[in-house]
């Protein structure tokens, strides 16, 4: 058993091995060549009974959990959005265990939610988020979005859903069939129902036609039926499709119905003065949610949700427990009652320490550097003959797809589906797809924190190595 002094012997060795790791990460390969039950087999079925050296389990982690990990911090990692760490965040996250605090409530670790407090005051003004909204970090942007719509049917149903449940209330909820899948998990955990999510119609862009939204609200309440919220989405999953925000907000206010933001990934964009046009009108919403574990350098998890009304999330969640009750009530911000978890880690440590390390103007400065190496690579797609690009690359975000002469568009799905299969299995790269319009697309995300030009230049030397390979 590790005791005071084997602990300092084997975190100083870590730590070594830490830095070392991000040295070589780019000789590991990016996705993980495992196969299924491969780890599992080659571990003891049982516990042990009593306890093993440090340097035996060690040296299983490194010999069989590690070739069982996919390298989400290799800058050659283009696939889904990123959940970038960097080295303040680290550092940061290695406090917060030491630490091991539960930051449930103000009197439990008051620097945490004064801290946590800070983060929000300092990220609104910088993101142009409302200056009286307040908000809170959350672990993910499934259950933030999950915390506003729960408000927003509870504002609807004047908390009476909360008291008694649902008593035929027929709540609807919009968002498009682009919008995330935590939208549709949220309408069945707040028991509004799937069939009660209306997919509103978008335009060539992808974006929400704000037309067709108003006609859904409408057609909802001529036949009986509550319109609750509408999710937009800065920045869908699949393209980064941008829905219109002020159009929207202006048919919410008319029809009182709760805006909620999804700019989980792009959100960190707004970093930068030149995006915050991407929510023009954000003032007509009542929440947002962005993910500083995406984009923004700062190791998964760590959600900020922005709230406009923070009395309406309060009375939705909370709770006061014989044991919860504290003298400081009412002065401090006890953010158990801000969501839907009790226990809270000490997830503004990292934040702070990655603001801090990089400087506003060092975050922005590697935002701009990623969007230009994605700049290039659309060109290069563009400039290619057997490429083209699906939609217009937004941010930092490219999806395209090899093309065959002769090829119909069935034949096409199943070469570019090829296609990143042979890029993923080579470990030099990877990145993963999307339907658009219908077409199989590869996803080029270049987002990881210290991706460089010249990894990207070899992920595009690599994938067109392997479409040639298949044409
Ligand atoms: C990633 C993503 C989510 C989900 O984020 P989690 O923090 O993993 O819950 C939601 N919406 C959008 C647009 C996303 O890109």
């Amino acid at each position: 058993m590790l005791d005071k002094k084997s602990f300092r012997k084997e975190a100083h060795k870590l730590v070594d091995w830490m830095a070392d790791f991000y040295e070589n990460i780019e000789n590991l390969p990016v996705k993980s060549l495992s196969k299924p039950g491969e780890i599992i087999n080659q571990l003891p079925k049982n516990p042990p009974a009593k306890g093993e050296s440090f340097d035996q389990v060690f040296k299983d982690f490194e010999s069989i959990i590690l070739p069982g990990m996919t390298q989400w911090q290799s800058p050659k990692f283009h696939a889904y959005f990123p959940a970038n760490s960097s080295y303040p965040s680290v550092l940061g996250e290695m406090l917060t265990a030491t630490l091991g605090a539960q930051c449930m409530i103000w009197e439990t670790s008051p620097a945490a939610a004064e801290l946590e407090e800070l983060m929000i005051n300092w990220l609104k003004p910088l993101m142009n988020i409302p200056a009286e909204w307040t908000g809170c970090i959350q672990d993910t942007a499934s259950t933030a979005t999950l915390a506003a719509m729960i408000s927003a049917r509870e504002k609807k149903s004047n908390w009476s859903i909360n008291q008694s449940g649902f008593d035929n209330q027929k709540l609807k909820f919009y968002c498009s069939a682009e919008t995330h899948s935590s939208i549709d998990k949220a309408v069945k955990i707040l028991g509004a129902g799937v069939e009660n999510l209306v997919k509103v119609e978008v335009d060539e862009s992808l974006a929400i036609i704000p037309s067709s939204l108003e006609s859904a609200i409408k057609s909802d309440i001529e036949n009986g039926f509550i319109p609750c919220a509408v999710v937009a989405a800065v920045g869908t999953t699949g393209t980064l499709a941008i829905d219109p925000v002020d159009a929207i907000g202006d048919i919410c206010k008319k029809y009182d119905v709760w805006l909620h933001i999804d700019a989980a990934y792009a959100g960190t964009a707004l970093m930068l003065p030149e995006y915050h046009s991407m929510i023009t009108g954000i003032a007509k919403a009542d929440s947002f949610v962005f993910n500083p574990h995406k984009w923004m350098f700062t190791n998964f998890d760590c959600t900020v949700y922005f709230i406009k009304d923070e009395e309406a999330l309060i009375k939705t969640f909370e709770i006061l427990p014989e044991y919860l009750k504290t003298s400081t009530r009412g002065q401090v911000k006890d953010y158990r009652d801000w969501g839907v978890p009790l226990g809270r880690r000490f997830r503004a440590l990292k934040l702070w320490f990655v603001i801090r390390d990089f400087g506003i103007e060092g975050i922005q400065t590697r935002l701009r550097e990623h969007m230009s190496y994605a700049k290039w690579f659309a060109n290069q797609v563009n400039e290619n003959q057997h490429f083209e690009l699906v939609i217009e690359p937004k941010l930092n975000v490219v999806c395209f797809r090899i093309i065959g002469s002769e090829k119909n568009e069935e034949q096409l799905d199943e070469l570019n589906a090829k296609l990143v299969a042979a890029i993923n299995n080579s470990g030099e790269a990877y990145l993963t797809h999307t339907k658009v319009k219908g077409k199989y697309a590869l996803r080029m995300v270049i987002g990881q924190t210290y991706v460089q030009q010249h990894h990207v230049e070899e992920s595009w030397q690599l994938i067109q190595d392997k479409a040639n390979e298949l044409l």
